[in-house]
């Protein structure tokens, strides 16, 4: 079914002096575009209601089902603009494919793949001037926010029969401000993410409300990031909370935990792909805390890194955790234990298949997999 798009532009867009502004220092996540994208769904009525029009707050029955029970997902991709103007979506196919197993997971009602591609698009046209200049392999980009809400009023416990989807709109800057810095994980055996059934592997805003207690508890440990473990054994590594985890070893191949509970990442995916590029062989497994540990000991494992479309890639210089007495109280205190990555700084492998990945997006390399879609 092909949704009909309403293009309703801004009367009164943010003027250019003041986007610029914008642009020029833009963060993540803080700045939004003139225009949104949304379209509704009832039980009844099926997808109706698509359009693209001003940026506007939406207005919810205090009952709408997403504000009690959670039901909502979402996705995330980015517009780059390349150095002749056009500006393209990286795989926006596997995007669309991803929520609707989410939408599926979720109950919600699955959104054709081409309608979530088409209101993307119409979006990034409509608000083609916010796609940042990335100059001399800078970083900056137009991130793409698609959603979608259970909005019937109603506190029964069961699938909503309406829904709203949406896509929003915001300029980002490199994510990190001054070079490519590595960071620290914290290894959690207090909290999980994800347990075989439940939604790991969707993109939903509980798994992330559920991680910001085992984010502030990284924090406070020094660290930048958790790194789960799975939720049976709390033995093998699953992934980093919002980006994939991958391990660089010293017989030239590229790890990575292999799917189940963790999310299908669009980097994770696109990196196995380009690796053999590299002269890196690309393995999905499962891969015991105790391997890493070894391995980082006896120099077998050289990078660490996470991958994700925010950050790219992001090595990983060192890794922290607590082994604990397994028969003592839930909250008493453990052995702090911490290992270096390498040299402790950013590996050569990890900054490799970050420019290799960058430079596809922004247009530098030849798109010979035709991961690439131009939209204006
Ligand atoms: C979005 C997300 C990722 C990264 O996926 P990309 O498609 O590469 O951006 C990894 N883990 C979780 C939990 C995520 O939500």
């Amino acid at each position: 079914m092909a949704l009909d798009l309403d293009v309703r532009p801004s009367d009164r867009p943010v003027d250019d002096a003041a986007r610029s502004e914008i642009l020029a220092d833009p963060g993540f996540g803080r700045y939004f575009t003139d225009h949104m994208a949304t379209a509704r769904w009832t039980a009844d009525d099926g997808w109706h209601d698509a359009s693209v029009h001003p940026l506007e707050p939406f207005t919810l029955h205090p009952a709408a089902a997403v504000l009690h029970y959670g039901q909502e997902i979402f996705e995330g991709l980015k517009a780059y603009r390349h150095a002749d103007g056009s500006v393209w979506l990286f795989r926006p196919d596997k995007n669309a494919r991803r929520f609707a197993h989410s939408a599926r997971r979720l109950a919600l009602p699955v959104l054709d793949e081409d309608d979530f591609v088409a209101a993307v698009e119409a979006l990034v046209r409509a608000d083609a001037a916010w796609v940042p200049d990335a100059p001399d392999g800078q970083e900056a980009s137009l991130y793409l926010r698609p959603f979608m809400i259970a909005t019937e009023p109603f506190l029964g416990v069961r699938a909503a029969h309406e829904a709203t989807f949406g896509v929003v709109a915001s300029p980002a800057g490199p994510y990190f401000s001054g070079g490519v810095h590595g960071v620290n994980l914290w290894v959690t055996d207090r909290f999980v993410r994800a347990s075989r059934g439940g939604t790991g592997d969707a993109k939903t805003g509980g798994n992330y409300a559920a991680s910001l207690a085992a984010q502030a508890d990284a924090r406070d440990r020094g660290c930048d990031q958790v790194l789960y473990l799975d939720g049976e054994e709390h033995a093998w590594l699953e992934e980093a909370g919002t980006m994939n985890v991958f391990l660089v070893t010293s017989g030239g191949e590229l790890l990575t935990p292999a799917l189940g509970s963790i999310l299908d990442g669009v980097t994770r995916d696109s990196l196995l792909d380009l690796a053999p590029d590299l002269g890196l062989t690309p393995v999905e497994r499962r891969i015991g805390l105790a391997e890493l540990r070894e391995r980082l000991a006896d120099g077998s494992v050289t990078e660490v890194f996470a991958a994700g479309t925010a950050a790219v890639v992001t090595p990983v210089v060192g890794i922290r955790g607590e082994d604990r007495d397994p028969e003592g109280a839930d909250d008493g205190a453990g052995v702090v234990w911490e290992q270096q990555v390498g040299d402790g700084t950013p590996g050569a492998a990890s900054l490799e298949l970050r420019s290799a990945l960058l430079d596809l997006q922004y247009g530098r390399t030849p798109d010979a997999r035709g991961w690439l879609r131009r939209v204006v």
